[in-house]
């Protein structure tokens, strides 16, 4: 058995994994959770979590997978609002801290990855895979590789905007994004905003209640994250659309909206074939998939 080392990386704890890479599954696993932020700290937490976890497991000295909630470039963490990073080396200095070779991706990657290599999208190369939870990420995996794009920002699918001009604030700092109206933390904002208790997995729930307020804004989130994947799919033509996220998972009034959509609305060449799945590895997709990325 090839052993893979992998750490999916959040805003208040890393997990780390020992995976067989030939199978996928998940040998052994710890989390570590941390208080301070600063990039020294979750460096040290981490470097800690996996060389414990490497030591214990026999795993040899070789490379590390890390997915990541932030926009990267390498192995320099761009923008991580959720830990209040800005151009830090993150993986040069986990990668001191560890001694290994140290693959920084973006964790929907990450996810995307570990779900074509062991989860609902086993078997394909053409996979589009849209995440909504706290925020709105996707990934593009084409003919077998990651989509990336120049300067590795494609596929920020959760900043394509609703309308031209204007619209609510997102956590990007632009305005009118689809993670404004659609991301978990920002819907939940926009609730209470309007008077209605709960978090954005309670909106449907209230809406089928019947609560006019409730189903206005239920009906406007969900035909608008229905038609942005379904145009994805019309550019994209994937073989599969995976489906995942604290959101989507618990909504499936919302992904049956998605379903429709598509079937009216992505162009019909494009749909053609198209299998749509749920993400079937639930919070370990990211972390099998660092690992096999690495
Ligand atoms: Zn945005």
């Amino acid at each position: 058995m090839t052993l893979a080392l992998g750490v999916d990386l959040g805003g208040t704890n890393a997990r780390a994994a020992v995976v067989d890479r030939s199978t996928g599954r998940i040998v052994a696993s710890e989390k570590q959770s941390w208080t301070d932020r600063a990039p020294e700290a979750v460096v040290g937490e981490t470097a800690k979590l996996v060389n414990a976890l490497a030591a214990k497991h026999s795993v040899a000295v070789g490379p590390l997978g890390v997915g990541f909630a932030g926009m990267l470039r390498g192995g320099v963490v761009v923008n991580a609002p959720n830990l209040g990073w800005r151009d830090v080396d993150f993986g040069g200095a986990l990668s001191k801290a560890t001694g290994r070779d140290v693959k920084l991706v973006n964790d929907l990657s990450a996810a995307a990855w570990g779900e074509l290599s062991a989860g609902c999208a086993r078997g394909f190369r053409d996979t589009f895979t849209v995440f909504v939870g706290t925020g709105v990420g996707s990934a593009i995996i084409t003919n077998g590789a990651l989509l990336t794009g120049a300067t590795q920002v494609a596929a920020e699918f959760g900043h394509v905007k609703l309308i031209p001009q204007g619209g609510r604030r997102c956590g990007c700092g632009q305005d009118g994004c689809l993670e404004a109206y659609a991301g978990g933390a920002k819907l939940a904002e926009w609730m209470k905003e309007e008077g209605l208790d709960g978090t954005a997995v309670d909106l449907e729930p209230l809406a089928a209640s019947g609560h006019t307020g409730a189903r206005k804004m239920y009906e406007f989130v969900s035909s608008q994250l229905a038609l942005a994947i379904a145009n994805q799919i019309t550019v994209l033509n994937p073989a599969v659309l995976v489906l995942g996220g604290g959101v989507l998972s618990r909504c499936p009034g919302m992904v049956q909206i998605i379903r429709e959509t598509i079937a009216a609305r992505s162009s019909v060449a494009s749909r053609a074939g198209l299998k749509i799945e749920l993400a079937a590895l639930g919070d370990d997709s990211g972390l099998i998939g660092a690992a096999l990325l690495s």
